[in-house]
């Protein structure tokens, strides 16, 4: 394993623009007629694409993004705002942070999707037509029996939910109990709910006897497990208890019970993550095939691979190719996917043996352990010609295996990073 300090290293980490540097833009070739591209989400990944496309494609290139939030909320960085080491204002990224590029901000919801006729449904009634569609709505969850969000808050959407939950630990009585439940993988950021987990303990210290019971449906902890077992059998012990194994059947919150196939656990505050799948936009779309939870797409340009649908094109969270769900990959696939349409556009080809080659993503993703100390994760993936799929690069996967102070204050160089490439 190498060391965090190592500069290859720390330049993977650190560099949200890594993983899709190899993709050098494309060359501009003039459209007779200005074309419109339609992004429907402007969370990591739909920022990123709107971005790039307007940096990469023709001047006259139209792009658009429409999301029923003028702000967009980071989940990069959220479980902070539980300890109040940061406010949620600080992550707040106004979509209006693109017009510099010449990208359109339309707020709305779209409703309903049109791949034949590239035309989209907004919930105000107008209809919007485009010569492609980028679809990156994010995430939706599968409801578990007698689960309501407002009394056991996932806060897997940062926003109004991370405050709730907040203010539920803060209530939390000494010698209370905050259950957490993680869904099966693939789930939206692999660490992530055992970072949670970390944190709560923490914040609990200064509440006697209070203690975290971490459900896992999964068979394992699913991302860093060298750190997270190091901190549940350590740093943690008797603060955290983890249970593997432990599917999600039901929630009766009034009552502080979380039902599971390994029996019914009480407590004071229940932070129900439930199973995902893709988001509802993606669903309707028709991009999803039935009996699936996420869109199947070429990773060479992020098309749905559904018949009657190449000129979608969907990124992030609910695509489907294997890859973990993280903001900092929703931003590498978003360029190739950018990259993609301007060639596509263009009437140019995206399979050719130069740009197969170059075709890499990566994904970072740093824990906070305690109040001061992160730990921190990276993978990176390549197109594999045989395949045809995106396949991790063994050398690439790399956990730190403990917490820093060193690694806490990167963390921070790396979610500026990102966010400054995705969303100014
Ligand atoms: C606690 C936590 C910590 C995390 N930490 C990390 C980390 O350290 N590193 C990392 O890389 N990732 C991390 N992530 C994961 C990361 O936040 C997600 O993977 C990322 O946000 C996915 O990007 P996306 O574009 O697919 O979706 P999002 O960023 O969720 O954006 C989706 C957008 O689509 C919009 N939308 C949805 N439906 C519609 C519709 N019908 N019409 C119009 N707009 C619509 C939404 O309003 C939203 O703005 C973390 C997540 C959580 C919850």
């Amino acid at each position: 394993m190498t060391h965090p300090n190592d500069p290859t290293r720390r330049d993977l980490l650190i560099g949200a623009t890594a993983g899709a540097a190899a993709l050098s833009a494309p060359a501009r070739i003039s459209a007779a007629t200005p074309r419109h591209v339609i992004v429907v989400g402007g969370g990591f990944g739909g920022s990123t694409a709107a971005k790039y496309l307007r940096l990469w494609g023709e001047p006259s290139l139209r792009v658009t993004i429409i999301d029923p939030k003028p702000v967009h909320i980071s989940c990069v960085m959220s479980n902070l705002v539980l300890s109040r080491t940061l406010s949620l204002g600080a992550l707040r990224f106004p979509h209006a942070g693109l017009a510099s590029y010449g990208v359109t901000f339309v707020k709305d919801t779209v409703i309903g999707v049109d791949p034949a006729a590239m035309t989209v449904e907004l919930k105000s009634g107008a209809m919007l037509s485009c010569d492609k569609l980028v679809l990156a709505g994010g995430i939706s969850f599968v409801k578990p029996q007698g689960w309501n969000q407002r009394t056991a808050p996932h806060a897997w959407i940062a926003g109004g939910q991370t405050m709730q939950l907040r203010n539920m630990i803060e209530a939390m009585p000494d010698h209370g109990t905050y259950i957490q439940t993680i869904p099966p993988s693939p789930y939206r950021c692999p660490p992530g709910p055992y970072e949670r987990a970390c944190t709560v303990a923490d914040i609990l210290g200064a509440k006697p006897g209070a203690r975290v019971i971490l459900l896992d449906a999964n068979d394992g902890i699913q991302a860093s497990k060298a750190t997270f077992t190091r901190a549940f059998n350590g740093l943690y012990r008797g603060k955290i208890e983890y249970r593997s194994g432990a599917e999600l059947v039901a929630v009766d919150a009034a009552a502080g019970e979380v039902h599971t196939s390994l029996g019914v656990f009480r407590g004071d505050v229940l932070n129900i993550i439930p199973p995902h799948r893709a988001s509802v936009v993606v669903r309707r779309s028709g991009a999803v095939p039935k009996g699936s939870h996420w869109a199947p797409v070429d990773p060479l340009s992020y098309a749905s691979t559904v018949q009657g649908m190449k000129n979608v094109h969907i990124i992030g969270d609910s695509q489907g190719t294997g890859q973990p769900k993280s903001g900092h990959m929703a931003n590498a696939q978003a360029k190739v996917c950018a990259d993609a349409i301007v060639r596509l556009l263009a009437g140019q080809r995206v399979d050719g043996i130069s740009r197969v080659r170059s075709v890499t993503t990566n994904s970072a993703c740093y824990s906070p352990i305690t109040h001061d100390k992160a730990a921190w994760l990276t993978a990176a993936f390549a197109y594999d010609e045989t395949t045809r799929q995106m396949r991790l690069v063994p050398a690439s996967l790399a956990e730190s295996g403990s917490w820093s102070r060193e690694s806490y204050a990167e963390m921070f160089d790396w979610a500026n990073n990102l966010w400054t490439d995705t969303f100014r």
